[in-house]
């Protein structure tokens, strides 16, 4: 069979299978291979997958199954299956995905030339999954979507077993990267050109209790911070593990984004037992005023699922005085859907379809005033906006975001290049206010 010259990289899910796509890209363009951007035109297509939610499983499905006609009409194109429901499935997809030829699981992305090398040799289907990583994908060279922005995973894993939740299963254990790793890796980035990175983990506050002697995560932010970096992000932070300490190093550290993203799932102690996410509503909201007082102006934003099993009215209602407490910038809203291997997957008395879709209803509208609310507080401020390029649905318009994670609109100056702002700062005055974004003009460079 001819060599592979061509390949592509479809990506689902969150931020960490964002970066994984990055280093498939990094090490498939390092063996020589090119990335084109249509499936008609690779030689190997792969997909990143992800089975945290119900939905992600259909597409995937639903996007295989569309490669069906272009992969008899280009013989030797390979598709391989990777991330969570490779990690998941593993050679049990070959039997369900009939054209699949690669599965590999989160593990193992450093082995994914061998595998499409040996499928496309032997013709024959290869799957390979492995129970837990060393943390050597770290050091797999990658390709970054953006020039000026990265992606720095600082734990891979997770130990925290949310009842409805399969990232344990799939990621495995958590491990901290090395600090001193981290930092070089940060400075190396501010050298290539890089302005903003987002330091990922599933729970990046336990960032080090696995590292006898290691700093904490808020001295990682900190040292992220003075290496020269003019933004610096981070997700995901569970609210059981979100310190004092943290708050300080984000108030006291201008290049910390003035944004976070702190998952509440419930206001009910009683469903938050349940879901073992060891934090009560009161706990919650402690964190939320305290971050308020110690950051003024921070933007938060959520994930919330409504339709537990055993959630009631009353505890529906304890959900809903949280979003009104908490005036959040935004929400992830979800209607709880079992998934396999977990807990939750068998637990009784379910909340009735119909029960959950209202109470889900009432959630999105709650949500959407708090959002509307805060976006018209920043009206006649001026924000600091790193632009990314201009608008995916209007050229005339250059898109960037706020240190709040706020998407601004700004119009495109007559005569000027998107490339003169993408990756840049500025001061932007805002006169206009929407749901989902904001509107204004340039006052300077930042
Ligand atoms: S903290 Fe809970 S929800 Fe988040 S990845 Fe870990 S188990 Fe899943």
């Amino acid at each position: 069979m001819p060599a592979m010259k061509t390949f592509l990289v479809r990506t689902f899910g969150c931020q960490m299978n964002k970066h994984d796509s990055e280093r498939v890209s990094g090490m498939l363009l390092s063996a020589g291979l090119t990335l084109v951007e249509e499936p008609a035109d690779a030689d190997a297509v792969i997909f990143m997958t992800c089975c945290v939610r119900e939905n992600a499983d259909v597409r995937l499905l639903g996007q295989v199954a569309s490669l069906k006609s272009i992969k008899a009409a280009r013989p030797g194109q390979l598709i391989a299956v990777g991330g969570c429901i490779g990690q998941r499935d593993g050679a049990a997809l070959l039997d369900e995905l009939r054209h699949v030829d690669v599965v590999f699981g989160t593990h193992n992305i450093a082995r994914l030339p061998a595998l499409l090398d040996s499928a496309r040799e032997a013709r024959r289907p290869v799957a390979e999954t492995l129970n837990a990583g060393d943390g050597s994908t770290f050091d797999l060279p990658l390709e970054r979507e953006h020039p000026w922005h990265a992606w720095v995973p600082i734990t891979v894993g997770c130990d925290n077993f949310c009842s409805y939740c399969i990232v344990p299963h799939v990621r495995g254990r958590e491990r901290s990267r090395a600090f001193e790793e981290i930092v070089s890796e940060c400075e190396r980035l501010v050298t290539d050109g890089v302005v903003s990175v987002t330091l990922l983990g599933q729970n990046v506050n336990s960032y080090g209790r696995d590292l006898y002697g290691q700093p904490r995560f808020a001295e990682v932010l900190r040292a992220v911070a003075s290496t020269g970096l003019g933004r610096v992000s981070f997700a995901t932070s569970h609210p059981k593990d979100l310190s004092d300490a943290t708050i300080a190093a984000m108030a006291e550290t201008s290049q910390v984004a003035r944004y976070l993203h702190l998952p509440v799932q419930s206001g009910s102690d009683q469903v938050l037992a349940a879901m073992n996410r060891r934090y009560t509503k009161e706990h919650y909201l402690g964190l939320v005023e305290r971050l308020y007082t110690a950051i003024p102006g921070i933007a938060l934003s959520t994930d919330i699922i409504v339709g537990y099993p055993g959630e009631t009215d009353a505890d529906f209602a304890e959900t809903m005085e949280v979003v009104a407490r908490a005036r959040f910038d935004q929400a992830f809203t979800f209607i709880f859907s079992p998934r396999a291997e977990t807990p939750a997957a068998s637990l009784p008395d379910t909340v009735p379809r119909e029960v959950a879709q209202e109470r889900f209803d009432a959630l999105v509208d709650a949500v959407q005033r708090s959002v509307v609310s805060k976006n018209a507080a920043l009206l006649g401020s001026v924000q600091d906006v790193l632009f990314e390029g201009v608008s995916k649905r209007d050229e005339t318009m250059l898109a960037g975001r706020t240190s709040g994670n706020k998407v601004v609109h700004v119009a495109l100056p007559e005569g000027a290049d998107e490339s003169e702002f993408a990756g840049r700062f500025f001061r932007v005055h805002i006169d206009e206010a929407q749901t989902w974004f904001l509107g204004g003009y340039i006052v300077s460079g930042a």
